[in-house]
């Protein structure tokens, strides 16, 4: 099977994202070299796997690595706003300063039930570190806790994107660039 030939447009290629990854990398350092605590980085499976490793090897920190799931995809490409978490962390949090990775930011609902979650961990602050966000969807608000920012790679246009961690119907993570695919891939 070809991949290359189900993608009908490019919107970031690898050199871009490399790019704008170290970039987030280098704020992150700046921004947690004064803490005294490690920050706990929390990457939302299954879709920041890349964009995860591929940041944490840029970020000059001791830090920890974990995961947590939160699944609202039941299937298709449309959310049905009720995110549950089957995958919980690992690392204890209590006290921690925690930075939630997440490939998309789009009802923003995912996010609002991983930040409250999170919160009753007891962590001390919640940032966001995304890759992509659409602006133009959002539904839900959510809030940073305590003096959490807000990192964000690019803005998305309003299209269904899949490749660098991202699916469709389990395919396309692999792609290393993000991209658009044909209408009848989608159908
Ligand atoms: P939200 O809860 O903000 O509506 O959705 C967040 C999750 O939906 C993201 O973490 C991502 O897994 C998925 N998602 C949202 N938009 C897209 C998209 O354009 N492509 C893919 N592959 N997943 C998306
Ligand atoms: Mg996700």
């Amino acid at each position: 099977m070809d991949l290359e030939k189900h993608v009908e447009k490019i919107l970031w290629t690898e050199q871009q994202i490399f790019q704008r990854v170290s970039e987030l990398a280098s704020e992150i350092t700046q921004d947690f070299t004064p803490q005294t605590n490690a920050p706990a980085i929390v990457g939302v499976a299954t879709g920041a796997f890349l964009f995860l490793a591929d940041l944490v090897r840029k970020i000059q920190l001791p830090i920890s690595v974990d995961f947590i799931r939160a699944d609202s995809y039941r299937s298709g490409t449309v959310s049905d706003g009720n995110p549950r978490i089957p995958f919980d962390l690992k690392v204890d949090v209590e006290g921690k300063h925690v930075i939630l990775v997440e490939d998309i930011v789009d009802t923003g609902s995912t996010l609002s039930c991983l930040i409250d979650h999170i919160k009753s961990k007891g962590a001390s602050s919640i940032s966001v570190c995304t890759l992509l966000d659409k602006p133009a969807r959002r539904k839900v608000h959510f809030e940073l806790v305590g003096k959490g920012k807000y990192y964000c790679g690019f803005e998305c246009p309003d299209y269904f994107v899949v490749g660098y961690g991202m699916d469709f119907a389990e395919l396309y993570r692999n792609l290393p660039y993000i991209g658009v695919l044909k209408p009848e891939m989608y159908s």
